[in-house]
């Protein structure tokens, strides 16, 4: 008992001091509820589809490790994207790559504008890199000038900047983006997570030292883990030198194959919930005591007056959304709501209807 508790305080030991610190990135329970808070599709994959998908992964040689270069699966993205494959390195979720990027590049800080998405500075955390977060203007605007401005003073190396952003929604207009991207002499990562439901691509502005992160995740395949970098041919073939071989495991690759021959149904799906996203807004702005954010993205930023009592009430009403109060100065009393279905959507007007009024 005694040699069995030693052991275990020497292991903890051996982890890093500052990894001890911090916790583990933390995922709510959401089992029973309506799940409107990880952004999400809501719509599950067709009958008719399920049934032709299962019979392709029915095929899939599980004994044997997966397709390690993956050049049928890059073709297909790269036809989709208008880019050549050797512009594209696939992620087990564009997490992977965030990392992959952290881990080839420099010890230079990087930067991301706050509040933005929170794997940048978690994993320049774990990877002990310097990682510099100046604030977003008023309504969560971003200053070109202000933020080159700050590179140069921090000697940046690398910036991420999340088009649309998260968890704010909105989207910075392109000049901006433009003259970060020209006047930066250093790595700009372009994250279009939420592309599928914004007005612009970004894929004109690659370059030599800007790259675009793209994800299926938030397009309606988050259980698959699939995403990926387009970049010049020179940068991907050095970045590809430190991925894990069979990244992408053979159900995720047979998966992606079958799914982007459906491309259509999710592209459909994406306009629906932009649609909607856009019902939800309006609807919201007609309730008493709360602000909503213009979004591009398939999630609405809301401000109210108690943030903590409302996700509260709708978690009590089955309703699981995402508090964000806390998560940034800017932030407060804020909540994110992701965009589910008509029905979804319509349960969650009502009940906030309810606890406002
Ligand atoms: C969700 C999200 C990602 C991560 O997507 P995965 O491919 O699921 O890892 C990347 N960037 C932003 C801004 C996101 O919101």
């Amino acid at each position: 008992m005694s040699s069995l508790t030693t052991t275990q305080i020497s292991t903890a030991n051996m982890i890093r001091k500052d990894i001890r610190a911090i916790s583990s990135y933390e995922v709510a329970d959401a089992s029973g509820m309506i799940k409107l808070d990880a952004m999400e599709n809501p719509f599950p994959l067709p009958a008719e589809l399920r049934a032709e998908w299962a019979e392709d992964l029915s095929q899939v040689d599980i004994n044997r490790y997966p397709d390690a270069n993956m050049l049928e699966l890059r073709t297909q993205i790269a036809q989709r994207d208008g880019v050549i494959p050797e512009q594209i390195i696939l992620g087990n979720g564009s997490d992977e790559i965030i990392q992959m990027l952290l881990m080839a590049t420099g010890k230079g800080t990087c930067m991301a504008p706050a509040p933005s998405f929170v794997m940048y500075s978690l994993v320049a955390k774990w990877l002990q890199r310097p990682f510099s977060t100046p604030p977003l203007g008023k309504d969560f605007s971003l200053d070109a000038d202000q933020f080159l401005q700050a590179c140069a003073r921090e000697k940046v190396s690398m910036v991420f900047l999340a088009c649309p952003n998260n968890p704010t929604g909105n989207m910075w207009p392109l000049e901006t983006i433009k003259s970060i991207c020209d006047l930066f002499n250093g790595l700009v990562v372009i994250d279009e997570a939420y592309g599928p439901f914004s007005s612009r691509a970004h894929t004109h502005l690659l370059s030599e030292k800007v790259m675009i992160l793209r994800t299926f995740s938030k397009l309606g395949w988050a259980g698959l883990r699939l995403g990926y970098l387009l970049g010049s041919v020179s940068f991907v073939h050095e970045l590809n030198k430190i991925r894990m071989p069979y990244n992408i495991n053979s159900l995720t690759q047979a998966s992606a194959k079958f799914l982007l021959r459906h491309d259509d149904l999710f592209q459909q799906q994406a306009k629906l919930i932009c649609k909607e996203r856009d019902r939800v807004r309006h609807e919201l702005l007609a309730l008493p005591r709360i602000h909503v954010f213009p979004s591009e993205a398939n999630f609405l930023l809301l401000r109210v007056n108690d943030a903590t009592a409302i996700f509260e009430s709708l978690k009590s009403k089955g309703i699981l959304i995402k508090s964000m109060h806390g998560a940034d100065p800017s932030l407060e009393q804020c909540l994110r709501v992701t965009i589910g279905t008509e029905s979804e959507n319509d349960q969650f007007i009502t009940a906030m209807r309810d606890i406002l009024s």
